[in-house]
């Protein structure tokens, strides 16, 4: 990278994602991110970045998964002046709803949108803190767009490409600020 464009890869985002081993079963590494949340230089750098790509690009408003979704989402939403849209687990939002079952590993969820919150024929980011399968996202992205939001763009502060979510997400673009490759 050269001299005129070093702030971008001089902040070392790695070194805030705490790692913890067989969390929260054996096998998994779980990158956690409240360690970014507990150190504003991180945390400023990661709204700071979603500031710089998107501020640009005719967002209407964001959507994000419950919870930790909610935590960068949201001061994003404040700075950006755009509407927050939470997406939320089945049973906890209280207007009426837009919802939609998926598949976990072992499972099947339930997310939720309150149905008033969606803006129809305008541009949704749908972000979330972590993107691993992608299998949460691309609910929430039919969710959404099956309310008739149009969703541009994905993003995702960390992201586990090996676990194929670019696949999953197909055709839309994902953005990640600093990608894992392996558990
Ligand atoms: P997925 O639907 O597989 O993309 O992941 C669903 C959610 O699980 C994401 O919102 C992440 O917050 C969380 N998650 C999955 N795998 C991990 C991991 N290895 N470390 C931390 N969070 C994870």
């Amino acid at each position: 990278m050269g001299k005129g464009n070093i702030e971008v890869s001089s902040f070392d985002l790695d070194k805030y994602v705490r790692k913890v081993p067989d969390f929260p079963k054996k096998g998994i590494l779980f990158y956690d991110i409240t360690s970014i949340l507990a150190a504003p230089l991180a945390f400023q750098f990661c709204i700071d970045r979603m500031m710089e790509i998107y501020k640009d690009k005719n967002i209407h408003a964001v959507a994000a998964i419950e919870a930790r979704g909610f935590l960068f989402a949201a001061p994003f939403a404040a700075r950006m002046g755009i509407p927050l849209i939470p997406i939320r687990k089945k049973g906890k939002l209280p207007g009426v709803t837009l919802s939609k079952k998926y598949d976990l590993e072992y499972a099947q969820a339930e997310i939720e949108v309150h149905s008033a919150d969606v803006p129809r024929g305008k541009r949704v980011l749908l972000t979330d803190d972590l993107i691993a399968t992608g299998g949460t996202l691309n609910a929430a992205r039919s969710l959404l767009t099956e309310g008739g939001a149009e969703v541009p763009e994905i993003f995702g502060v960390v992201g586990l490409p090996f676990l194929n979510y670019k696949k999953a997400l197909d055709p839309t673009p994902v953005v990640t600020l600093i990608n894992y490759h392996g558990e």
